[in-house]
């Protein structure tokens, strides 16, 4: 029986990832805006401190597991606070928890967005660490029109902040592997007005075609993060794993 803290659990991912490990009998607190164990705006320095300290209180100190899939897809710089310095800030902060735990494991949502083109001044700006510098290239990106960018931008930098992250220290020689799901498009109420739409689904398909099974169910997803995070898993890590119905394969070919 392991303690999982799953972001995001309110909803769609987060939500069957949550369902999933408690129905294999293991202890998960939630946490996401409301609805969920614990309350915390991760767009906020205070909810993500907010959220540390209270998984503190609730585990001893202790988590076997953290999946962060808290996430939005506002074409609004809030997109970015949350995909990916309030993502940071959870693994971060709750690193401590994890060091404590047993079998130890973390990981995180990006999207197979990520491998798109995206703005580089967002995205290095965020893997600088310095948000109101990234926030402000994310308004300037509204600004020109191009608000909807932020969420690939969010998605390529969580997706290298990982890749960096893995390999230093506290994650790999301390026996935490870190890895990332990429998911193809997902039915949840994140896309559901997109895919009812029959303009925008064309330009959605167009954008990651999934030749295999179509668009994934979130309880398609939540298997993959429960590998990742089970203590099955002892020598992934860095990884950013494509359950994305063949998208990746699609449109990078033999170079992805
Ligand atoms: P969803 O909207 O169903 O769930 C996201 C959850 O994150 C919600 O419960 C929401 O309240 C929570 N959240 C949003 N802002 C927050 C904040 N400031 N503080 C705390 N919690 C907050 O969406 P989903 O599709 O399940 O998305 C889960 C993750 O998967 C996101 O990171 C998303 O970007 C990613 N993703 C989704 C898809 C897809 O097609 N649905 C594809 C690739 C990646």
């Amino acid at each position: 029986r392991r303690t999982y803290l799953v972001t995001g659990a309110a909803s769609g991912i987060g939500r069957a990832t949550a369902a999933r490990l408690r129905d294999g009998g293991h202890t998960v607190i939630g946490a996401d805006l409301k609805g969920a164990d614990i309350s915390a705006d991760l767009a906020t320095p205070a909810g993500r401190t907010g959220l540390v300290q209270r998984a503190d209180e609730l585990t001893g100190g202790r988590l076997d597991a953290v999946i962060a899939c808290a996430g939005l897809a506002h074409p609004d710089p809030v997109t970015l606070r949350v995909n990916y310095f309030g993502m940071v800030a959870s693994l971060e902060g709750l690193r401590p928890l994890l060091a404590a735990g047993t079998d130890p494991r973390a990981a995180l949502v990006s999207s197979a967005i990520a491998i798109h083109p995206s703005d580089p001044a967002i995205v290095d700006a965020a893997l600088a660490g310095d948000e109101a510098a990234a926030v402000a290239a994310a308004q300037a990106a509204v600004d020109r029109g191009e608000g909807h960018t932020i969420y690939g931008a969010s998605k390529q930098a969580i997706a290298r902040w990982l890749r960096r992250t893995a390999v230093t220290e506290g994650w790999a020689n301390a026996g935490i592997p870190l890895n990332a799901v990429a998911p193809g498009t997902v039915v949840t109420p994140m896309t559901a007005p997109l895919l009812d739409d029959a303009a925008t689904r064309e330009v959605v398909d167009a954008s990651l075609p999934m030749p295999l099974n179509g668009h994934a169910r979130p309880e398609q997803i939540a298997p993959v993060l429960a590998w990742l995070t089970s203590a099955d898993n002892t020598h992934v890590t860095g990884q950013i794993l494509f359950a994305d119905g063949g998208a990746d394969a699609t449109l990078r070919g033999e170079t992805g």
